[in-house]
């Protein structure tokens, strides 16, 4: 596909979804999101590092709980699978995102619901909250591309909100499987989720999943194959919240959304898509979002288990 009918189809889907109207943003973030609030915009990179955007594709968004695929894959890349999964499962749970569940044994069910992401966050090697952070940006801004900090506006909602996230850090605690502070972890979490993009570098991000786990523009590899191959595995079956069965019969693809209304969905061999918009469903996905996917997918003939 050359540039310019990805670039076409792009402005075609967009122009199509741009009509969906309903949907409100997460209440919480209303206020950050005032000026978003009908902002729209598609991304590509291919695995070539051709980077097409349409939209609002150069705005700051949160990544929220985008974030939770890429603090996973560093703590897969620093402490190897084995040790990951003794702390947390690889099943879908079925449930909204941030429910109080574990499996059996105490473990958060995936590392893409709130529990899990917690548990990832306080497997990633480090003895301060600052030199854990200090990691995570190193690592998220190699998949970027270019530098990424925390939004101090986003994380001062977060904070005011964030009881449920303590209360699933203490629910970690009290079953053994947090060796830091609760408090500190979630700290961590809740910056992690405030770390700005723009829909072009989620793109990038997502092509450095794509191709393998090295960044096809800066030519970095950030992540081994096989931590790819996990974190992307997980994302098919886990990341799009209590929707991913209908998300995968439909679109096909690895994919996280977060609660900022951003999408990210990674065609291994060919390319990252990130999508923006922050109006979301009963499920806390990107209502527009769901439906660019939708349609790419559909036109580009992306669902990975299509029969070639
Ligand atoms: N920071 C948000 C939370 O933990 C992330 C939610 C999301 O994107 O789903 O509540």
């Amino acid at each position: 596909m050359t540039d310019q009918r990805v670039h076409d189809d792009l402005v075609a889907i967009l122009e199509e979804t741009r009509e969906i109207g309903w949907g409100e943003p997460a209440d919480y973030l209303r206020d950050v999101q005032r000026r978003d609030l009908d902002a729209l915009a598609a991304a590509v990179c291919t695995t070539e590092g051709e980077v097409v955007g349409v939209g609002h594709h150069d705005r700051a968004l949160a990544l929220q709980s985008v974030s939770k695929a890429f603090t996973y894959a560093v703590a897969l890349q620093e402490c190897g699978l084995d040790r990951v999964l003794a702390f947390i499962g690889v099943e879908p749970s079925g449930e909204a995102f941030n429910e109080l569940s574990q499996l059996s044994d105490g473990r958060p069910f995936n590392p893409l619901i709130n529990a899990g992401a917690i548990m990832a966050q306080a497997l990633v090697p480090g003895d301060t909250l600052e030199d854990r952070e200090a990691l995570l940006l190193d690592r998220y801004s190699a998949l970027a591309g270019g530098q990424l900090e925390v939004s101090e506006e986003v994380l001062r909602a977060e904070q005011v909100r964030a009881d449920r996230n303590f209360a699933l850090a203490h629910m970690l605690a009290s079953s053994g499987m947090l060796d830091v502070d609760p408090h500190e972890v979630v700290q961590g979490y809740l910056r992690q989720c405030s770390v700005e993009v723009t829909t072009t570098q989620l793109a990038v991000m997502g092509a450095t999943f794509a191709s393998g786990g090295r960044n096809p523009v800066s030519g970095e590899r950030v992540f081994d194959e096989r931590v790819v191959q996990q974190t992307l595995s997980v994302m098919l079956t886990c990341g799009m919240y209590d929707a991913s069965g209908g998300w995968v019969t439909q679109v096909g693809i690895p994919a996280k959304s977060g609660v900022s209304g951003a999408m990210l969905g990674v065609v291994p061999g060919a390319m990252g898509l990130a999508t923006w918009s922050p109006r979301l469903d009963s499920h806390g996905n990107s209502i527009r979002g769901v439906e660019l996917f939708r349609r790419l997918s559909d036109r580009w003939d992306l669902h990975v288990l299509r029969h070639r």
